[in-house]
């Protein structure tokens, strides 16, 4: 599943193909994504120019003169641009088409994605007005951490990964940055110290920039005709490591199952 370093990546790859292009085209090939994509949005921006390509939590924002599309990649969508000309292939639902003779085509098998529209300012739209801060920004930090744990019992990891505190931290994310901290998995929130929370915020911060980085030299995956979405494997420290030799200790990586997801840990490194 894409997850917040892969879509930035995404939008990194995109931004300089559509940023100051015209919409020639949107064709919805097939409307039945997570939400049925309004077709009036087809009339508001064709003909209109991308100003911006943004990006909050998952989504991403293309700002036009009339309005924003927003875009969210769901479980297995992905972005490609394309010469116009390219035959589509199965699971290619929507075509943006630009001006200068690319598409933006999105593909999603499972169709968990979806295609919005808003003429207003899109961080008031009710799937955005609500969401935490981003963690690469600066308002996510120790002192923020700090604050959302107290009084919260649940284990940090479950409250990193929860959406309505800090946003874009998946699975594979907040493993590898527990274990930058140092902080075992299972740990009550509450009992983090104050610094503790600060070595965590920076964890998370360090973990998604390197992702977005080592995402960034994938990015040619995404203008070729042949190009699948270059889904990165960094260089993980625990994540799918179990039974392997930890990369500070070298002990055995350790595995358990946390609210259905499985979680990797150092037993040694992590208190
Ligand atoms: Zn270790």
């Amino acid at each position: 599943m894409p997850e917040l370093p892969e879509v930035e990546t995404t939008r990194r790859g995109i931004e300089p193909h559509v940023v100051g292009r015209r919409i020639t085209a949107l064709r919805v090939h097939d409307k039945r994504l997570r939400w049925p994509v309004d077709l009036s949005m087809v009339s508001t921006v064709t003909g209109r120019a991308i100003r911006r390509a943004g990006r909050r939590a998952k989504y991403l924002l293309l700002e036009t003169e009339a309005g924003t599309l927003i875009l969210h990649l769901g479980m297995s969508g992905s972005l490609r641009v394309l010469p116009v000309v390219t035959p589509r292939v199965a699971h290619d639902h929507v075509d943006i088409e630009l001006d200068s003779g690319v598409t933006l085509r999105f593909n999603d098998p499972r169709r968990f994605g979806s295609l919005l529209f808003t003429p207003e300012d899109p961080s008031s739209h009710p799937l955005l007005k609500k969401l935490a801060p981003e963690p690469l920004e600066p308002k996510f930090d120790g002192e923020y951490l700090w604050k959302v744990t107290r009084r919260r019992s649940v284990a940090i990891k479950q409250l990193i990964m929860n959406s309505q505190l800090v946003v874009g931290v998946g699975n594979i994310y907040a493993s590898e940055a527990l274990f930058r901290a140092r902080i075992r998995p299972r740990r009550q929130a509450r009992k983090l110290t104050r610094p503790e929370c600060g070595k965590l915020a920076r964890a998370i911060k360090a973990t998604l920039a390197m992702a977005v980085k080592v995402g960034g030299t994938t990015l040619r995956d995404y203008v070729g005709a042949d190009g699948n979405p270059g889904y990165f494997r960094q260089k993980l420290y625990v994540y799918e490591r179990d039974g392997q030799p930890c990369r500070v200790c070298a002990r055995p990586v350790k595995q358990f199952t946390q609210g259905q997801r499985s979680t990797y840990w150092c037993s040694n490194c992590q208190k």
